[in-house]
């Protein structure tokens, strides 16, 4: 990659980070306390990752540039959302969970301080919600983590 383009990169990155901060201050509320029981922190996904985090429910949540990940790593296997519901006939298809909160974090750094409302305003943590059906088409496929993409399988 040249250099311009790597400056360029980085100058994005910094935006969406810069945008996304209200939420990742709130993922560093949950997650520094958590180094004091056990969680350990990684660098990964363009976020800071609490790994073996030891509370709530769910396996990982993204808030911002941050991930709380309740396993050793995010290299993990997962079936979607939709199949883990029985919205979706299984498939046998398996994605990286890392991959699937890769997208979450994008989606903060797009939406900023209006990710978290736009997220329960399309149904919280649900099969259903656009965000979580993006989160695991990006997955599986490595495209469409914008909530509203069109044209994306
Ligand atoms: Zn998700």
């Amino acid at each position: 990659m040249k250099p311009s383009v790597r400056l360029l990169h980085a100058f994005v990155f910094g935006l969406g980070a810069l945008w996304a901060l209200p939420n990742t201050l709130l993922g560093l509320l949950l997650g520094l306390p958590a180094l004091a029981f056990g969680a350990r922190l990684r660098l990964g996904e363009g976020a800071l990752v609490f790994v073996r985090y030891p509370w709530g429910p769910g396996v990982a949540l993204a808030l911002g540039n941050t991930i709380l990940c309740k396993d050793p790593s995010l290299d993990g296997r997962c079936i979607t959302y939709a199949e883990r519901h029985g919205l979706a006939p299984r498939s046998g298809a398996t994605l990286r969970l890392g991959d699937h909160e890769r997208a979450h974090v994008l989606q903060a750094m797009a939406l900023g301080p209006f990710f978290l409302p736009l997220y329960f305003l399309c149904g919280g943590i649900s099969a259903r919600n656009r965000f979580e059906q993006a989160a695991d088409r990006y997955g599986l496929t490595g495209r469409g983590w914008w909530p509203w993409a069109r044209g994306v399988p």
